[in-house]
């Protein structure tokens, strides 16, 4: 394919994805197909020659869309809202086409100084406290992880090597070994898998942390964990907060832990994945209170933020702790002032050594919407201004509503009920999460709020859509 060609085929593929996104309400939001439907529609092995535009094009009605779940479908309510936007797009293809791998500043400036300046812009959208900006000379600063798991595993690196470091200088008789034996993570009984996975390949201890009637982390239960795990001569390092869980979106409370982890000198990271986008409209923002006590936080533009996949924005307070953890000991000393000077090295902060020019995205979707229209955008689909969650009990009766909740939950039968038919009639698309002893799926609620309730022996679906109304019965 030549210039010419590609200019061509280029505003076709626009046009296809156009339509694509324009009609998808009219395809099957979950697609029919069993395992291995693939495999005997495409040949072998690759072609020995090479094949058209046309051939390959032809085959994506044919052979890839009878597979694919459709994320952006209006009837898509599984994992969580994936975010998608024109911007975005457009500014993903300059990226390809640019193509540069900017593991250094010098490996393409631009790529890294972007990505600076976006996460100061979206630091100041949610007013984080300066300490998490870059600014000019500061000692923080934000990154694109492609995942809120990578930031959690980074930040929990990141802790595990400070306190290696401080536990030594204490004791010099411990080695290392001895002192991971005792580390000990900690996050709420709601976090995310992610968390312990963590904690899995950082090879620590992690431990739950039970949440309250309202599946939030207070203070008390941290500090009762801590004091005997402090008791029985293990070392507590890290604990990640949660603000809006995977299974009901509900919020540790921070204002409590973080003093705690502060005193006890615990790294607190934020994994708002979810939730974090709300944070950039004022009435949402009193959820992040208290990340000042914290040493990261992350959420993902990518769920909320109409910044596609994958876009996980991360900011540190002290850049040099994250930085730290990857590199050797007398180099970290070394650099301790450089890098908080002019120059960012982002492969510092990852854990590969390649990356994308991912903050385009971010800066076609910020400049395109403006801060007014990414506000009305979460606001359009949070309803009138609730971060809500239905509750039921195990009746099937509606037992509550929590207003910083954004989820909803039906006893399990009805989940099952829902699961059954309507993932079979392929009309909706949901994803089971367990909360104590009720099941949930969460809303996709970057587009619409949905409420289960019975009626006679059916269940009925409603879906609020801006306000109007639609029913589906089964
Ligand atoms: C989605 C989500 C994650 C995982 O996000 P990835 O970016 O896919 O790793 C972690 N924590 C919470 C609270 C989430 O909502």
């Amino acid at each position: 394919m030549d210039a010419a060609e590609f200019r061509k085929r280029g505003k076709e593929m626009v046009d296809y994805v156009a339509d694509y996104l324009e009609k998808i309400e009219k395809r099957q939001v979950f697609p029919d197909v069993e395992p291995g439907y693939l495999r005997p529609l495409i040949a072998d092995c690759a072609p020995q020659d090479p094949e058209s535009f046309e051939d390959v094009f032809k085959d994506i009605e044919k052979i890839i869309m009878p597979g694919v779940t459709h994320w952006h479908s209006p009837y898509f309510f599984a994992y969580f809202p994936a975010a998608c936007s024109f911007p975005a797009l457009l500014a993903d293809m300059l990226c390809g086409g640019i193509g540069c791998v900017g593991f250094s500043w010098a490996a393409s400036p631009a790529c890294t100084e972007l990505e600076t300046v976006m996460l100061d812009w979206l630091g100041k959208m949610v007013n984080l406290p300066e300490e998490f900006l870059a600014g000019k000379d500061g000692q923080g600063g934000g990154v694109i992880q492609g995942s809120a798991s990578e930031a959690t595993l980074i930040a929990l690196l990141a802790a595990r090597t400070k306190t290696i470091k401080q536990v030594q200088s204490e004791k010099p008789e411990l080695t290392e070994a001895e002192i991971m034996g005792r580390l000990v993570a900690y996050a709420s009984d709601q976090a995310h898998s992610s968390v312990e996975r963590a904690a899995l390949i950082g090879a620590v201890k992690i431990k739950s942390v039970p949440s309250d009637e309202t599946f939030s982390v207070c203070g008390s239960a941290l500090k009762k964990v801590l004091d005997e795990d402090k008791a029985a001569g293990l070392i507590p390092f890290f604990f990640c907060a949660t603000l809006g869980t995977t299974p009901c979106c509900s919020f540790d409370k921070l204002l409590e832990l973080g003093p705690i982890c502060n005193k006890e000198n615990i790294w607190m990271h934020i994994d708002a994945a979810y939730a974090g986008s709300a944070f950039i409209c004022p009435e949402f923002r009193h959820l992040l209170n208290g990340v000042e006590f914290a040493d990261s936080f992350n959420f993902n533009p990518h769920k909320w933020l109409l910044v596609n996949f994958d876009c996980s924005a991360m900011w540190v307070k002290k850049r040099s702790d994250l930085i730290g953890a990857f590199k050797l000991e007398p180099l970290y000393l070394q650099h301790h002032h450089q890098e908080s000077g002019l120059v960012t090295d982002y492969r510092h902060w990852q854990i590969p050594l390649g990356r994308r020019f991912r903050s385009l995205k971010l800066w076609f979707v910020l400049r395109m919407y403006g801060v007014k229209g990414l506000q009305e955008h979460i606001r359009k689909v949070t309803g009138n201004g609730l971060l809500g969650c239905l509750w039921w009990d195990g009746k099937g009766r509606r037992a509550g509503c929590l207003s910083t909740l954004h989820g909803f939950c039906t006893p399990q039968k009805a989940q099952e009920t829902v699961l059954g038919s309507s993932v079979q009639q392929g009309c909706c698309s949901f994803a089971p999460c367990k909360v104590t002893i009720s099941y949930h799926g969460r809303i996709k609620g970057a587009i619409r709020f949905v409420l289960i309730f019975r009626k006679e022996k059916s269940w009925n679906l409603e879906f609020l859509q801006y306000g109007t109304t639609q029913s589906l019965s089964n």
